[in-house]
């Protein structure tokens, strides 16, 4: 009977999903749990009998934790600085260190109990993500009102004054600069409320295809200057999407902008569609969704990877008079479709952006 609840303990410890390890009183580990061998990168077989401070050398606080609760039978719970090394990577640990407590009274050791906290650091970092957008929109939609009007007062007197001087006036050179700089600021503007402006779709049937060629055409002029060669791949069986058009314009534009202009002169554009199945975006219990693919592929210099986390920031830009504002936005447009875009770049072979957008059967 002993036996067989010994047994079911050791498979009730061994089902936690956070990892437990027992130490004896000597400070030797006496078991260790599936989830802790996972946490630490140790296995049970390597780590039973072993003194707990040569195992877990690398990190000073769950020492410091095991050692109070060894030297004074008090329990430390709930530390969430403590990391782990696991093959290089930094796993951040909440731990707890407890005393075992035999039945007569004696204590038997030290129980400690470690629960990876990677996912909720990567879902906090998500949130304050979010939170950051949420505030800059708000901001950003407070100063593009204070700002919008002004810039009409000024945008006005340039042209009366415009009006104002004869035809070869060299003054109109000033002019001209001051109404292509207020264009500029004013496209700042639109794109920062773009970027703040709650998602409201005016969802349609949206033709893709017709999307993407109007954009490809509206470009040709500057691909044409450049030497850029654009291919378009179109699978004609591509139903209509709902979509809200302009904003599914807006985004390939900003996309194909980008491409041009990484390409620079000469160089290839490649705009690709296809249908794609996919497990993990799957609705309704059904097998497996199919998605809409649309691929912007360049062959310019490609992004460092050092800049491939920081592409979708708001403000993030290698272009000296770029915003950083357009990726911002694609994902933006992108998730209120309840779609995906996804980066593939290699520094020097150019770069693809793939978005992928829910079809529905
Ligand atoms: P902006 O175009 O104003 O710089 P974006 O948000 O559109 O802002 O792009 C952010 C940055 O991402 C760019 O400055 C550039 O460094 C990088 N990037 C975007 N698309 C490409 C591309 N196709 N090839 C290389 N780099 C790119
Ligand atoms: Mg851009």
């Amino acid at each position: 009977m002993h036996d067989v609840m010994e047994g079911y303990y050791e498979n009730v410890i061994d089902s936690v999903g956070d990892g437990v390890i027992v130490l004896d009183n000597s400070g030797a580990v006496t078991f260790v749990n599936p989830a802790a061998e996972e946490i630490c990168g140790v296995s049970r077989r390597q780590a039973k009998g072993k003194r707990f401070s040569s195992i877990f050398s690398g990190s000073d606080l769950l020492l410091e934790m095991v050692e109070k609760t060894m030297a004074t039978g008090m329990s430390v719970s709930d530390h969430e600085n403590v990391v782990m090394r696991r093959g290089g990577r930094v796993v951040p640990v909440s731990a707890s260190t407890s005393p075992l407590q035999m039945s007569d009274g004696e204590r038997g050791g030290t129980i400690v109990v470690l629960r990876d906290l990677t996912k909720v650091r990567e879902l906090e970092a998500a949130v304050r993500h979010a939170d950051r957008l949420s505030s800059l929109g708000t901001l950003a939609a407070g100063l593009a009102h204070e700002i919008k009007n002004p810039l009409g007062g000024i945008k006005g007197a340039a042209q009366l004054l415009e009006m104002e001087l004869p035809e070869s006036h060299e003054m109109r050179e000033y002019t001209r600069v001051v109404l292509k700089e207020v264009q500029r600021v004013n496209s700042i503007v639109e794109q920062l409320l773009a970027l703040a402006s709650p998602g409201k779709l005016k969802l349609d049937k949206v033709n893709l295809h017709q999307v993407l060629g109007d954009i490809i055409l509206l470009q040709k002029h500057d691909t044409d200057c450049r030497g850029i060669t654009v291919h378009q791949f179109f699978d004609p069986s591509i139903p209509p999407i709902v979509a809200d058009e302009s904003l599914i314009t807006q985004l390939f534009l900003n996309l194909i902008r980008n491409a041009i202009e990484a390409i620079g002169e000469g160089g290839t554009l490649k705009v690709t569609s296809r249908i794609v199945y996919d497990y993990s975006m799957s609705q309704r219990g059904e097998g497996r969704a199919r998605l809409l693919a649309v691929d912007v592929a360049d062959n310019g210099p490609g992004i460092a990877e050092e800049n491939l986390e920081q592409l979708f920031m708001p403000f993030f830009t290698t272009k000296p008079t770029g915003t950083g504002l357009g990726l911002a936005i694609c994902q933006k447009i992108v998730s209120e479709h309840r779609g995906m875009i996804n980066v593939d770049s290699h520094a020097g072979r150019g770069t693809v952006f793939t978005v992928s957008l829910p079809l529905l059967q």
